[in-house]
């Protein structure tokens, strides 16, 4: 079922013309319970990963408990995305699915998943790994439910924590003044898009961070990683047409949570386009 956000309902670029050229696409992933298969675009789906290729596993050391039970934790499938569901990713040549893994554990600094990034053609897999290893079951909130995603692309604009403050405070004085009688919210109703994305604008839930790699080029934000499709103000304007008869119990977990993970906020995965490795690095927000 395709989901559609609704136009928003103040235009926000004829009001503000410092927003004119600020515009961006994001694809929206609508990630909804179902049951995926290894062939579909998912979210906590099942991976199409070759069967002569080892699962991977975190070898970190902040999860070297007294126990010793978790001397080593299995990754668990977190996105698969095909080129023909999102080709907006940038693909490296000759790939054509892109798989994120993390690790269900809390790890430090960040408090937050560790990452992995796997782009692959999956036009040679034949053979599919039939032993996936279970996850651990320490740190449930780490474990989607898995889901079937809706691709949709939608146009937003700026997080307000970016905005010079100049053109912040006159978009404040507006959302109070009698010129906005609906009292839209800037930030919630009419920036960037919540919810689990590929590219567009940061919906930054603390002050943003700019990203570099390590040998110090500007990172690209590739996708993130939402613990909530939306909140009790943003659902007001990006709930899916087609949901929203449902509105009135926002609070229905298929919803709000759809894959039902709980980092306590979103991860922003970035990546640098001028490395030929491409590195992916990651920052975790919590609200
Ligand atoms: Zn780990
Ligand atoms: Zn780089």
């Amino acid at each position: 079922m395709g989901l559609t956000t609704p136009p928003a309902p103040v235009n926000v670029a004829a009001l503000f013309p410092e927003l004119a050229n600020q515009g961006k696409t994001t694809v929206r992933l609508h990630p909804r319970r179902g049951t995926p298969a290894v062939t579909d675009s998912s979210m906590g789906g099942p991976l199409l990963w070759p069967a002569d290729e080892p699962w991977p596993y975190c070898e970190a050391s902040e999860h070297e408990d007294p126990s010793g039970l978790w001397g080593r934790v299995a990754m668990v499938p977190v996105l698969q995305i095909y080129a023909r569901d999102v080709p907006e990713l940038p693909f490296p040549a000759g790939t054509d699915l892109c798989q994120v893994l993390w690790c269900p554990v809390t790890h430090e600094p960040d408090f937050a998943p560790v990452l992995d990034t796997v782009w692959r053609d999956s036009r040679p897999v034949t053979e599919v790994l039939s032993e996936v290893p279970e996850p651990i079951e320490s740190e449930k909130e780490y474990l989607p439910s898995p889901c079937v995603l809706s691709p949709e692309r939608v146009r937003e604009f700026p997080s307000a924590r970016v905005l010079p403050t100049k053109l912040h405070k006159k978009i404040r004085a507006w959302s109070t003044s009698p010129s906005n009688p609906e009292k839209w919210s800037y930030q919630y109703h009419l920036s960037t898009a919540p919810g689990t994305k590929v590219g567009g604008w940061i919906d930054w839930i603390q002050d943003p961070i700019p990203m570099e790699c390590d040998r110090g080029h500007e990172m690209q934000h590739l996708l993130t990683i939402a613990s909530w499709e939306h909140d009790g103000a943003s659902c007001k304007t990006w709930t899916p047409l087609e949901e929203q008869h449902l509105l009135g119990a926002y609070q229905v977990p298929e919803l709000l949570e759809p894959a039902d993970i709980m980092t306590g906020g979103s991860t922003y995965l970035f990546i640098c386009l001028e490395c030929p490795d491409r590195p992916v690095e990651t920052v975790s927000q919590c609200s």
